[in-house]
């Protein structure tokens, strides 16, 4: 099939890469529509195109990405059938590339280059799949707008001048913009849930442990997971297949059978059972965001699913203890950037990470431990409990990603409390270490928005049901940024 670069938009034949899904790409592959240098040819002009605008992209591998299509090609002709073989992917700055820059988006690290792949890369390379580059994030993580990147903000692609989301910003342009098929992402406190929700894309963040952390730059060890962006849920649960499982490397990996996510993409929800917590659609939640929260419940119902209320008292709380054990964890985890072994001195550090560095010192030093670190250990397992009632009595919850839909760049950088609480809704996932599943449910104001399902630990593939059955009736991720 014929490949055109129009300026408008890079496309393979009449197809563009923004309403391509991981399985359309595989068929086209398989059937020889085009080959996987053609793919990745049309990922990287996209990029070139569109990422002057988005800066979704700290690093582009444009000469490694063409090698391993290349390469690849060999592979189909031989008849080898990988999930992801010659699919063109990305990866936070987060994930440690060997040979490849990785920066965490800090100045600390812009000229790091590790001399290791994380497990998770070196999976999907294993699976076939085609690094087109790194992306743009909040520095170390520590962000909900993308905003705190030394390497400038990430755009949103549906409104250049709102930010998508954070922290893990660009992962989620990438594969709304047509930029690659899928992107990877870190979710410590909502980091990949909230840009999948701002920018009309699924993303998930698994149970904690299923994929493992080992080689990924580490925000807050007890709160970080490692997930992925992609269109749709489908493509979701193939790349899960992928990524997860037990790693000698990383010792909370528990030695646990990874099923075949796809499976459990059904179209009725009959006899599920879902929670609305009602913590979750109270005061400041946005208007427009609760009316869109309800309409998606009002789908879930017509599949078949029982709506039942429900009660997590202790969220109210999830907040505080979230910003003391992340700040504390983020202070050990950052102390080791000290230039001896890498990277540049401490002076590098940028005002948020120096933010959380002082917090979690202060909450830990003798004197404060008890009263706001353990505090927060004691109230985290009410948090934990809190779940533990609920999901005897539903199967999943579901509930907005964020208060708000998404704001305007500058909007919240002169109040970091302000971006703080953007993270009220996600952060008891992470306390309590549970999967969460962002769907697009439509949009506000020209903007896109999405809703999570939560359920108990180790169940993705309930998540994927429920979220598949509703995408089959909304179909939102159909709606391309005009970008
Ligand atoms: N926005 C949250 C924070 O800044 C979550 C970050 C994350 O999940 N990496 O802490």
């Amino acid at each position: 099939m014929e490949y055109t670069n129009n300026k408008e938009s890079c496309a393979i034949g009449n197809m563009n890469l923004r309403d391509l899904t991981i399985l359309d790409a595989k068929e086209g592959l398989k059937n020889k529509q085009f080959s996987a240098v053609e793919l990745t040819q049309a990922a990287l002009d996209q990029i070139k195109l569109q990422d002057k605008n988005l800066n979704a992209f700290i690093t582009v591998t444009e000469k490694e990405a063409l090698e391993s299509a290349k390469h690849a090609d060999t592979l189909i002709a031989q008849g080898v059938d990988l999930a992801l073989l010659g699919i063109p992917i990305a990866l936070k700055d987060l994930f440690s590339t060997k040979g490849i820059r990785t920066t965490a988006a800090s100045n600390v690290l812009d000229d790091y280059i590790p001399q290791f792949d994380a497990t998770v890369v070196t999976k999907l390379k294993s699976a076939g799949a085609i690094i087109v580059g790194k992306t743009n994030c909040d520095a170390w993580a520590h962000g909900s707008s993308g905003e705190n990147s030394d390497f400038g903000p990430a755009k949103n692609p549906y409104n250049l001048e709102y930010v998508p989301g954070g922290s893990s910003s660009g992962s989620p342009v990438a594969v709304a913009a047509g930029m690659s098929l899928m992107a990877t992402g870190t979710d410590t406190g909502g980091s990949i849930r909230l840009p999948a929700s701002f920018c009309n894309v699924v993303g998930l963040k698994p149970t904690y442990g299923r994929v493992s952390r080992y080689g990924i730059v580490a925000m807050a060890s007890s709160l970080d997971s490692i997930g992925h962006f992609t269109k749709t849920v489908a493509d979701n649960a193939l790349v899960l297949g992928v990524t997860a499982g037990q790693d000698p490397l990383d010792a909370t990996t528990p030695n646990r059978d990874v099923p075949d996510y796809s499976r459990f993409l059904k179209q009725d929800l009959k006899g599920i059972k879902i929670g609305v917590p009602k913590e979750y659609y109270a005061q400041g939640l946005d208007k427009k965001m609760q009316k869109l929260a309800e309409n998606a419940l009002g789908v879930l119902k017509s599949r078949g699913a029982t709506v039942i209320d429900i009660t997590l008292p202790y969220s109210q709380s999830a907040i505080a203890v979230y910003y003391i054990i992340q700040t504390a964890e983020v202070s050990s985890n950052l102390a080791r950037y000290d230039s001896i072994r890498y990277g540049n001195d401490r002076s590098y550090f940028g005002e948020e990470a120096k933010r959380r560095i002082m917090l979690g010192t202060y909450v830990l030093s003798a004197g404060y431990y008890d009263a706001y670190y353990k505090k927060a250990q004691q109230v985290r397992t009410l948090i934990v409990d809190d779940f533990k009632k609920a999901f005897e009595q539903v199967d999943a919850i579901v509930a907005p990603v964020s208060p708000t839909s998404p704001w305007k760049i500058g909007a919240k950088t002169d109040d970091p409390l302000a971006m703080y609480l953007s993270d009220i809704f996600t952060v008891t996932a992470n306390i309590a270490g549970l999967p969460g599943l962002s769907v697009p449910a439509g949009f506000i104001d020209g903007l896109p928005s999405g809703i999570q399902i939560l359920g108990p630990h180790f169940s993705e593939e309930k998540l994927y049901h429920i979220g598949h059955a509703y995408e089959q009736e909304t179909q939102f991720w159909k709606e391309a940024p005009q970008v």
